[in-house]
């Protein structure tokens, strides 16, 4: 992968799961990164320490991305600090799943602003520095269950689904100003949100995942860092990173 020297890149929800090791495969390939984190401090700053010990620089910043104020703050951090963002990826995002019937005001708005306009709040900061620099690479993590659907999850998926739209709408806008704008699409990884999901459901999902297996953050944060350093000529892009289980 060509190198991400010199590149700023910031990571929303970068203190663990997938956006931690999108963070950590960023700053291999060399950029500064900034971190996100919204209540883990702690394992906000061990990324940036773990960062840091790759001979890059790092930046933790606390911020709810699903309040446009924190999220603008958040932006306005990084140029502050750093001049410009050249990489953003848009991972933060929560589930808060039940079925339709039960599905409370709260629970719906919650995952909308988390993971929907949160997007909107750290792209729309962050595009004017990257037309400036004509440069940008926007990554936006959405989920296979965006492409699907899923029992129990109608919040989560209209979430992820408008995610991928919003993507191809942004990437046709901007694509002559060299920024190109992708989805990355993962299937159920091992992190904590997979965790949470009781150990019987867990085993009903893997026999639908044709590879029989949950993938790995680091798995996922390869096809970032692959969008972000070699991807010149991929905008508008969903990168399905699932074991098979949607095609
Ligand atoms: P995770 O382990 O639960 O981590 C979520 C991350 O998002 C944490 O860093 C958390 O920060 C941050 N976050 C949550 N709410 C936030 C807010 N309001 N403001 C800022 N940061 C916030 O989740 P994950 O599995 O890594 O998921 C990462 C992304 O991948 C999400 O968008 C998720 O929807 C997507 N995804 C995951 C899977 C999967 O199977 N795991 C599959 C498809 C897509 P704190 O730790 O500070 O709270």
């Amino acid at each position: 992968m060509q190198k991400l020297d010199d590149k700023i890149a910031l990571v929303t929800g970068g203190s663990r799961g997938i956006g931690k090791s999108i963070a950590l495969e960023l700053a291999k390939l060399g950029a500064k990164v900034a971190i996100n984190y919204h209540g883990s401090k702690d394992k906000a700053e061990a990324v940036a320490d773990e960062i840091r010990g790759l001979g890059t620089e790092a930046l933790v910043l606390q911020a709810d991305v699903g309040d446009a104020d924190s999220a603008r703050n958040l932006v306005k951090q990084v140029i502050d600090q750093w001049g410009r963002v050249d990489v953003l990826v848009n991972n933060a995002g929560i589930t808060r799943d039940t079925t339709f019937k039960k599905m409370t005001d709260e629970a719906w708005h919650e995952v909308i602003n988390t993971n929907l306009n949160s997007v909107f709040y750290v792209t729309s900061a962050a595009l004017p520095s990257m037309l400036e620099n004509k440069f940008g690479r926007i990554i936006n993590i959405s989920s296979f269950v965006g492409q699907a659907g899923n029992f129990g999850q109608t919040n989560y998926a209209a979430s992820k689904g408008a995610v991928i739209a919003f993507t191809k709408s942004l990437a046709k806008e901007v694509a002559r100003n060299n920024i190109t704008v992708n989805a990355v699409a993962p299937g159920f990884t091992a992190t904590e949100m997979v965790a949470a999901i009781p150990e019987k459901v867990q085993e009903k999902i893997l026999s639908t995942v044709p590879q029989n297996r949950f993938g790995e953050p680091e798995e996922v944060a390869r096809g970032v860092a692959y969008l972000a350093s070699d991807g010149d000529y991929i905008t508008g892009q969903q990168l399905n990173i699932n074991g098979g289980v949607y095609m």
